[in-house]
């Protein structure tokens, strides 16, 4: 055999987080009822149902997604296009975005225009107009929608309704808030029917401990990870809410320990080590993809936690011309949505009480 061959891992790509895997156990079920919309909609475009998925972090939404994706460019004639929300959450970002991938997958020896000075009508017009001549049909997925919401969700509205015009297009909308769609306007929210809710609900034990297995099966060399330390990690993953995500990190970094430490076998140990590594690092990679502004805004919060009114004279201290008060409100509630601050509210009537949900150390970090 090799003799440079790595003693732990065997294939630690199954392990990154861009790697999409061949078969997702316990989501045959999600996947099979989003394929067939999608399918029927391929072969009657007049009879589109809209899609929208939700669930906990790390149920495999997204894999489920791309994993569908991948099948329909290799097998359909349909156009997918996938958008992050948390990256694109403007509706001329949106709509730029499927020009983009239009142009480079559709058109791929004409010049992709630019979106410089361009307003989002004309932007549009254009998108409509290469729809219509091209007859393709294309699927978006609007991942973490609800960093659309509200600013950018007109732009739901205008693909929708593009049926009216007999250019069809399927929407995939996704989401960790089951109620996100309750406050958007009701003229948005009908023009998207019909809709079909898929919920992605979170892995039980054995289902995570089964998808664990299967991961290290791929990705470690064989006997390397304890028993027990997969069926800690599966625990853990589990009181976590079910999220993948976690355990892949943490199956990761442990086999990069078990590797330092010269014993090349991965135990509970360092499962342990590794979650409060990886605990560390998500809530950085959190913070990195914060605007400016958030960053500045939450690396004011003290370790102990402020009530709102003190924080805003605060805030206002330190950058006078920062935003008011209704704007620092507006950030402050995203930024609880994101899951690094809390805000609760303390006493009846009493003002909002605002927690850290982050290390420090993270916030200094940058
Ligand atoms: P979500 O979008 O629901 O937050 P993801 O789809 O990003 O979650 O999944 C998080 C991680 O867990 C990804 O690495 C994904 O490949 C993995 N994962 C989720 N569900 C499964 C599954 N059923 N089988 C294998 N891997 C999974
Ligand atoms: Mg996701």
């Amino acid at each position: 055999m090799y003799s440079h061959e790595d003693p732990v891992f065997r294939q630690k790509e199954v392990l990154f987080p861009d790697y999409i895997p061949d078969h997702l156990p316990h989501r045959e079920k999600e996947i099979k009822a989003v394929s067939s919309l999608i399918n029927s909609a391929l072969k009657d475009p007049a009879g589109i149902v809209n899609i929208f998925i939700y669930g906990p972090p790390g149920t495999g939404k997204t894999a489920s997604i791309k994993f569908i994706f991948r099948k329909l460019e290799e097998e359909t004639a349909a156009f997918p296009v996938y958008i992050n929300c948390f990256r694109i959450n403007t509706r001329m970002g949106v709509i730029y975005a499927i020009i983009f991938e239009f142009f480079r997958k559709v058109r791929p020896t004409r010049r992709i225009p630019s979106r410089r000075g361009v307003a989002y009508d004309e932007l549009f017009d254009l998108l409509v107009s290469e729809l219509r001549k091209s007859r393709i049909f294309p699927v978006i997925c609007f991942d973490e929608v609800d960093h659309l919401l509200p600013r950018g969700a007109e732009v739901l509205y205008d693909l929708s309704r593009l049926k009216e015009e007999s250019i069809p297009v399927q929407l995939i909308m996704i989401t960790n808030d089951q109620f996100i769609f309750m406050n958007v306007d009701p003229r948005i929210r009908s023009s998207l029917r019909p809709v079909e809710e898929i919920p992605y609900r979170a892995y039980t034990l054995d289902e995570m401990r089964e998808i664990i297995k299967l991961r290290v099966e791929f990705a470690f060399q064989k006997d390397v990870v304890d028993e027990k330390a997969v069926d800690y990690l599966a625990e853990v993953a589990c009181e976590m809410g079910g999220d993948v995500r976690i355990a892949r990190e943490t199956l990761l970094r442990a086999g990069e320990l078990a590797k330092k430490d010269g014993k090349f076998r991965v135990t509970v140990e360092h499962i342990k080590q590794a979650l409060s590594e990886s605990q560390f690092a998500k809530a950085k990679s959190m913070v990195e993809q914060l605007s400016s502004k958030e960053r500045k805004i939450i690396s004011l919060i003290p370790e102990n936690g402020i009530f709102y009114p003190e924080f805003y004279e605060l805030y206002r201290k330190v950058y006078p011309s920062g935003v008011r008060d209704r704007m620092l409100r507006y950030y402050l509630e995203r930024l609880a949505r994101y899951g690094l601050i809390t805000m609760e509210r303390r006493g009846i009537g009493g003002s909002y009480f605002i927690r850290l949900n982050v290390p420090r150390k993270v916030l200094n970090s940058f």
